[in-house]
């Protein structure tokens, strides 16, 4: 039996920001979405099919074109999945794309169906694709529509054996003059190695991973995961052209000035 499955979800603007202090985040890589229900029919179908038909032809010539469903979805996200299972294809696009010229949804089509042959990702594709929904305005509406549909489960600041807002407060004072304001803060639902911590601009808040209330965690270590997230709050995300700066030098000449992060980013990296 001929089954693949991939789930793409190409980061944006607004998009959950997945940080380890010091690392850029891979861009482009898979991911399982966590998805909301599909939403009621949207107003205006776009037939996409000859699109998705033309490229399928283009990277599969010898192939029969297998039977293709798209549809728009409300992901909470700007996610896109495809997947392919005993010659049917689903194809679900975020619905935020509904209005995108056909260019962008070709380069959709395009970098969806190569993740899913395992074919070289164009750059210019993803290029195209990147640069339409880094786009202001769209990167405006993906916050409004994150706000309403991530929902966010915060279980608060105070964990078992460390207390964010306690350390929220030390590192405010030594590092930001007290100025920074204060974001939600909250231990996250699991216990991740991989998402340890992130900023979400859409929601003021940010979460820390589980892993770090820990009667053997260093509280030091903690601290500088805090410290990095604070700094995202101190340097929003920069667009030069198509491309983010997520940790611009600047960020990083801040993170350098944590007094002990060569020892946490050393510690950070064992994880
Ligand atoms: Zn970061």
């Amino acid at each position: 039996m001929n089954e693949r499955e991939t789930a793409a979800a190409v980061p944006a603007h607004g998009g959950a920001q997945l940080c380890l202090p010091g690392l850029e985040p891979a861009t482009g890589a898979m991911t399982n979405s966590v998805n909301t229900p599909p939403a009621a029919s949207p107003g205006r179908m776009r037939d996409l099919y000859p699109t998705f038909a033309a490229v399928h032809r283009e990277l599969k010539p010898r192939s029969p074109l297998p039977e293709i469903e798209i549809h728009f979805y409300a992901f909470a996200h700007l996610n896109h999945t495809i997947r392919l299972r005993d010659g049917r294809m689903r194809v679900r696009i975020s619905d935020l794309l509904q209005s995108a010229p056909e260019p962008v949804l070709e380069a959709l089509a395009q970098i969806l169906m190569r993740k899913l042959y395992r074919k070289p990702s164009a750059a210019r594709y993803l290029e195209r694709y990147r640069r339409y929904v880094n786009r202001r305005e769209m990167a405006a509406q993906i916050e409004i529509i994150r706000r309403h549909r991530g929902r966010k489960r915060l279980s608060g600041p105070r964990g078992k054996v460390y207390d964010l807002e306690e350390i929220y407060a030390e590192l405010n004072a030594a590092y930001f003059h007290g100025l920074l304001a204060r974001p939600q803060l909250s231990w996250g639902q699991v216990r991740s190695r991989h998402n340890l911590a992130h900023f979400d601009a859409a929601h003021n808040a940010i979460l820390v991973s589980r892993i770090f209330d820990h009667p053997k965690m260093p509280r030091r270590v903690l601290a500088f995961v805090l410290y990095h997230e604070m700094l995202h709050i101190k340097h929003p995300i920069r667009h030069e052209g198509a491309r983010r700066r997520i940790h611009p030098p600047e960020f990083q000449a801040d993170e350098r000035r944590f007094s002990h992060w060569r020892e946490a980013e050393a510690f950070l990296k064992k994880l």
